[in-house]
């Protein structure tokens, strides 16, 4: 604490990632990255672009990515949008759309950077809570607040809303802006991106990440209505007007493009994580079901940080979080197949 910090700055509690240890030795199953390399033709791109270019600022529009994400879809660039990570959109977002007269809405146990972004925003979040098996009373949203969001799946819950539950929730409130963080959607769930024809008051935020394997490069993208990417643009302009590198442009250009070496990961992600739930199931582990590249587990009988402790020791990382209701539960991120043989064998000398 610092008598230099703003009552902002002094009354916040920053979010705290994900250990990113730099030893190597660990198979590291604790920040739902993807075990696989990016496309080898984002990796050539980005290599091409290492060149004197380098000294001129990038295209402050990111039209070719722009164009390429909405090339994606089938959707018009002025539907969409790009920034620095979906992190960075997310933060446009509560900055755009969310009015500090009424509260946000969230589910109580999800993606801890909503409350972080709420308070930065002088925002009050009205949280939803989830049911015993967290399940989300989608019904709870309808009401008179600022906003809603929620990630489909949600994390770390790993639970998926079909798209009728998104769209019910739309209806109920058409006159806020529904906010759907779409990060792991592509690991087994129906994208609402081909909602935002019908509804002007979706927006949805995905990231290349996960499902692309570019964590380290900071992509995300946004689809809505053309007056919801204004709103970003607006806020994006006044506060951060290059957002991505011209790297980062050439990568994620030649990431969406390459849509072969997406499916084939993804299905390769998709079928160890398939493999590693029926090996937790035989170890007496149970689960929720999960559609995203990592599950949520919880022991019968050992608990959880016991497991997640032993774990560290045999050199994996899982992702713990000690907070209610769900401190009996680990999140375990989606690796190789010899990575999940390397945790299974782990798991099984402890329980
Ligand atoms: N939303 C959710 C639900 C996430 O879990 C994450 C990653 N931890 C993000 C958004 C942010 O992803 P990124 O900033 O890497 O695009």
């Amino acid at each position: 604490m610092s008598k230099f910090w703003s009552p902002l700055a002094q009354s916040l509690e920053p979010y705290v990632p994900g250990e990113q240890p730099k030893d190597k030795k660990y198979v590291k199953l604790n920040t739902n990255e993807n075990p696989y390399p990016p496309s080898p033709k984002a990796m050539a791109a980005m290599q091409a672009h290492v060149n004197s270019d380098l000294r001129l600022y990038p295209d402050p529009t990111c039209a070719d990515l722009v164009q390429a994400a909405a090339d994606f879809y089938g959707v018009s660039p002025k539907q969409t949008f790009v920034g620095n990570g979906s992190d960075e959109i997310l933060a446009l977002a509560f900055m755009a759309f969310f009015d500090p007269a009424k509260p946000v809405m969230f589910p109580d146990i999800t993606y801890s950077f909503y409350k972080v972004y709420a308070k930065l925003c002088g925002l009050t979040p009205k949280l939803i809570t989830l049911d015993e098996q967290f399940k989300l009373p989608i019904d709870l949203f309808a009401g008179n607040q600022s906003g809603i969001i929620l990630p489909n799946p949600n994390a770390p819950t790993a639970e998926l809303l079909p798209l009728s539950a998104i769209r019910t929730i739309l209806e109920q409130n058409r006159d806020q802006v529904v906010v759907i963080d779409e990060a792991y959607i592509d690991f087994g769930g129906e994208s609402a991106v081909s909602l935002i024809n019908e509804y002007d008051n979706l927006l949805v935020i995905q990231t290349l990440s996960k499902s692309r394997a570019l964590a380290g490069l900071r992509v995300g993208t946004a689809y809505g209505s053309e007056q919801l990417i204004e709103g970003l643009d607006r806020v994006k302009n006044s506060f951060n007007s290059y957002t991505l590198d011209r790297l980062a442009l050439a990568g994620a250009i030649a990431a969406y493009e390459d849509r072969s070496y997406l499916e084939t990961t993804v299905q390769k992600v998709v079928m160890t994580r398939e493999w590693t739930k029926e090996q937790l199931i035989a170890l007496g582990f149970t689960m929720t079901d999960s559609q995203a590249n990592f599950l949520f587990i919880t022991h019968e009988r050992v608990p959880a940080e016991q497991i997640f402790l032993q774990l560290r020791e045999k050199g994996v990382l899982v992702r713990y979080f000690k907070q209610p209701r769900i401190d009996n539960y680990l999140r375990v991120t989606i690796g190789t197949d010899e990575e999940m043989q390397v945790l299974v064998d782990g798991i099984r000398e402890i329980v």
